[in-house]
């Protein structure tokens, strides 16, 4: 069985543990520094605010080895603000990890249309997207690949071991893209 570390500094990472124990994996928090030491599969960095989850990371010490977790191979799922914290370029917010070429946008659907639900094509399977103040992907850089597109702009993306969506996969009864994450441990 695989072991999952789900970053537990803030956000909805209860969901996602709930979603991969569902499929099989076993999970562990990630709430300090030391839990990065535990034996990990693979990595799952929640939903939230972006902003509060970065400053925890940089000032708990937990920039450095997480990317060098995500550099050396280790698959990584971010939703949401966890895709922010991914990305190289942020535009209304700082790049954190920085470990996958893509500018998104913070915050880019508005006030109004904040949050919404729609269905998309990923994969060839149409799943249900949840969105909650997403970000926009704006450019995708060399060697990343769209899995789903929504209005015409990219909302998962895909860049070797890292799997990011701008919607939230955990909060919905499909499975696919949690699979997608484990079928790569
Ligand atoms: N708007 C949040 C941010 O900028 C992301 C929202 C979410 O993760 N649901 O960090």
């Amino acid at each position: 069985m695989s072991a999952i570390g789900v970053l537990a500094l803030q956000g909805a990472f209860r969901e996602h543990e709930d979603v991969l124990s569902d499929l099989g994996a076993e999970c562990f928090e990630i709430r300090k520094r030391a839990d990065l030491d535990r034996p990990m599969d693979g990595l799952v960095i929640p939903g939230g605010e972006s902003t509060v989850m970065g400053k925890l990371i940089r000032d708990m010490g937990m920039a450095g080895p997480l990317r060098a977790k995500i550099e050396g191979g280790m698959p990584v799922l971010g939703t949401c603000a966890g895709m922010i914290l991914l990305a190289e370029d942020v535009v209304g917010g700082t790049s954190c990890l920085g470990t996958m070429p893509v500018t998104v946008r913070r915050n880019a659907y508005g006030r109004q249309l904040g949050s919404f639900s729609a269905r998309g094509n990923f994969c060839g399977r149409e799943i249900p997207l949840e969105f909650i103040r997403a970000p926009a992907v704006a450019s995708v850089g060399e060697g990343v690949s769209v899995l789903c597109e929504h209005d015409g702009l990219p909302v998962a993306v895909r860049y070797g071991n890292q799997i990011a969506t701008a919607f939230h996969p955990e909060l919905t009864d499909d499975r696919t893209v949690h699979s997608m994450f484990l079928g790569e441990l």
